[in-house]
């Protein structure tokens, strides 16, 4: 089965060859961030012809065609994320490089309507949030969770699998 990248690229006209297939499957199955090196490791699992030179050149090539997001959440390495349809927002915890996604309905209104005062129809924005954690406040968040997703508008708190 194509994975929902792989379909992405055949719809863009991409010629998807099979190491390409299994970069964009590692994609796709990634609930996380992962950087190069990490996607590298993945797809190497799968495949272990792939380089990371070809890693690389997959990456960038799927996020020259808008089906990969490029993420610099601040540590130096361009990180990568399936582009979808459900917008969402960044909070970085600066002490463990862990990564929580958020949506905010509040955030959102506010930033069309920034955009809106200056003249702008908002198509797109980014937002990332920097933050150590409050010292003797149990987070929500449990501990050894790499990645979380959170609606902040509701209390309930996703969990996005490693
Ligand atoms: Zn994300």
């Amino acid at each position: 089965m194509s994975s929902k990248l792989e379909q992405l690229c055949i719809e863009k006209g991409l010629r998807m060859t099979g190491q390409r297939r299994v970069i964009a499957q590692v994609l796709s199955d990634s609930k996380d961030h992962p950087d190069v090196e990490l996607v590298y490791k993945r797809a190497a699992d799968l495949d272990d012809t792939i380089s990371i030179s070809t890693v690389y050149r997959t990456v960038r090539m799927f996020e020259e065609n808008g089906i990969l997001e490029r993420h610099d959440f601040g540590d130096g390495r361009a990180r990568y994320e399936e582009v979808s349809e459900e917008h969402h927002d960044h909070l970085i915890n600066v002490e463990t490089g862990q990564v929580i996604e958020f949506t905010n309905a509040d955030i959102e209104e506010l930033q069309r309507i920034i955009a809106e005062k200056l003249g702008f129809d908002l198509i797109d924005h980014r937002l990332e949030l920097y933050g150590r954690p409050i010292k003797g406040r149990e987070s929500d968040i449990p501990d050894g969770t790499s990645e979380a997703v959170v609606n902040i508008n509701q209390t309930s708190l996703k969990h996005k699998d490693i």
